[in-house]
């Protein structure tokens, strides 16, 4: 199953991507994990992407259609894959039909995450990471057992720099101007499915295993 998950920060995207990609077996890509670790290692396009980053704008097209377009030649792509993400733009989105058809694919769906600004604030502004692992937590909706370490690897847990509140509405702006347009886009294509971001992990789970029976999927 190939999917795209859609909407703006802090809609519980790579949450959710991270359970269906442990479940259905098929990878999780994250365009913006991507580019972390790209600036983590300091690669030159680390170098390139960190400041528009840390700002909340978006890294330029052509360099992360460039990192998608190598992800998905990849051999663990070939059962399907999840893009979360990714596409954030219309030209993102154009160049992803084109490549997915040079490899005679297709999106199968594209699910919509709708949530508001005050939910996403109150989300990211409490999200922890691991740093070792990548896990997410929340200091008051998914509190680690230790303050500070992760559950599972007990790696040291760190704030995204791009998860204070101004960079989160600045993020928002950009998610407004340069991704809502997608939603129609996919809509017209007949690929989109709405669902809320604000249910909890586990109840949006399963309309989401709802949607992939309904739609013959699974
Ligand atoms: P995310 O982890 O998806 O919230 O992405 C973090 C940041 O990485 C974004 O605010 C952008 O600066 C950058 N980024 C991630 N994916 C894309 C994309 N598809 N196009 C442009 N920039 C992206």
């Amino acid at each position: 199953m190939n999917m795209v998950l859609l909407g703006p920060p802090g809609a519980g995207k790579g949450t959710q991507a991270k359970v269906l990609s442990r479940d259905l077996g098929i990878p999780h890509i994250s365009t913006g994990d991507m580019l972390r670790e790209s600036v983590k290692n300091r690669t030159e396009l680390g170098q390139k992407a960190q400041h528009h980053m840390a700002a909340g704008d978006l890294v330029p097209d052509e360099l992360v259609i460039a990192i998608v377009k190598e992800r998905l030649e990849k051999s663990d792509v070939e059962k399907g894959f999840i893009l979360d993400g990714f596409p954030r733009t219309l030209r993102q989105a154009e160049m992803l039909d084109a490549s997915l058809a040079g490899i005679e694919k297709g999106l199968d769906l594209v699910l919509y995450f709708k949530t508001s600004l005050d939910t996403s604030i109150a989300r990211l502004s409490g999200r922890r990471v691991c740093e070792k692992c990548g896990a997410n937590f929340h200091v008051k909706n998914i509190p680690t057992k230790q303050e500070g370490v992760c559950d599972y690897c007990s790696g040291k847990l760190y704030q995204r720099k791009d998860d204070s509140k101004e960079t989160i509405k600045t993020r928002w702006s950009v998610y407004e101007r340069d991704t809502e347009p997608l939603i129609r886009y996919y809509f017209r294509k007949g690929t989109l499915k709405e669902v809320s971001g604000d249910l909890d992990v586990d109840g949006l789970n399963r309309i989401l295993m709802d949607i992939f029976r309904e739609e013959s999927l699974i």
